[in-house]
């Protein structure tokens, strides 16, 4: 039957938690979106996951794209690469992104930290604010991992008392940086691109009750779905790692009518893989063609031994 490695990206460009020199990701993203259509078989995902249920048979070398949380440059950026190398990809939104009726807690939080005037900050204890902004990332990865804990509320809660405490400058321009229900519908209108769900409003599920879990995952479906006029039968779990997903939150994603669940991990999918545990590797633009080594090398060798057989005998 083969198997089928999923990717996930997130941004593009440059942003509060995924800094990089500018033009890098646009650079980065198509040397890698080139390597994958040399060396591999881009598939649809929900193609590849359908045939790994069906047992039936998937290129060698299968590989599906995916982009979460619905950053503006997957429309500006990804779009027009994914046109040109003719690859397709499923972007995971967040409704209430779409609607601007929630913040995107991650980034708002890397803008406070990295614009932050205050010289220190109390939050589960005091925290110095190192006076050079390069200096701050182990502070924001402090302050990620404490707010990841909580529920959604608490969490909105304490994003409110940081902003305060950490006295930012200027604004966090999220408005700019990811899609509004105009874009989402480019994309969804795109034959290239699929729409799974992130969540109605980017929710740590396994953090939130099993009710609020179904009632989250089935709203964000059924919402996308209506607004965007398309079939949506994939989620990926917010954040997606084994402490943002139960098996409530399975339990949830199949009671609201999603066939498939993609979580991270770096593993491959086989044939018996758990609908709703399908794993994903994270990539960044920035990371190079490293992380498709796996993929490459044996058809580098596969191809050298081809030519040896091809080569004339000098004999
Ligand atoms: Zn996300």
């Amino acid at each position: 039957v083969g198997r089928l490695t999923v990717f996930c990206w997130h941004n593009v460009h440059p942003t509060w938690c995924f800094p990089a020199p500018p033009g890098r990701g646009r650079v980065g993203l198509e040397a890698q979106l080139r390597a994958l259509t040399r060396w591999a078989h881009v598939v649809p995902l929900e193609e590849g996951l359908d045939a790994l249920r069906d047992g039936r048979p998937l290129p060698s070398r299968a590989v599906a794209v995916t982009f979460d949380d619905g950053y503006r440059d997957n429309l500006t950026d990804a779009l027009p690469l994914l046109e040109r190398l003719g690859v397709h990809a499923t972007i995971f939104l967040v409704p209430d992104l779409l609607s601007r009726t929630v913040r995107p807690w991650w980034e708002v939080l890397g803008w406070a930290v990295f614009r932050a005037r205050a010289p220190r900050v109390e939050f589960g204890g005091l925290h110095e604010v190192p006076a050079d902004p390069g200096a701050r990332r182990p502070l924001l990865e402090r302050l990620l991992t404490a707010v990841k804990a909580l529920d959604a509320r608490a969490r909105e809660e304490a994003l409110d008392a940081l902003v305060v405490a950490l006295a930012p400058e200027g604004d966090a321009g999220t408005e700019a940086m990811f899609c509004d229900w105009d874009d989402a519908a480019r994309l969804a209108a795109h034959p290239r691109v699929g729409i799974g769900s992130h969540s109605l409003r980017h929710v740590i599920l396994a953090n939130e009750t099993p009710e609020a879990q179904h009632r989250d995952l089935a709203t964000s479906r059924r919402i996308l779905e209506e607004r965007l006029g398309v079939p949506v039968r994939s989620v990926a779990y917010p954040v997606g790692d084994e402490a943002a997903y139960s098996g409530r939150t399975v339990e949830a994603a199949r009671a609201a009518g999603y066939a498939y669940g993609l979580s991270t991990g770096q593993r491959r999918n086989g044939a018996g893989v758990h609908p709703h545990h399908v794993a994903r590797w994270v990539m960044s633009p920035e990371r190079g063609t490293s992380g498709f080594l796996t993929l490459v090398r044996p058809a580098e060798r596969a191809v050298r031994k081809r030519l040896r057989a091809l080569r004339p005998s000098r004999g």
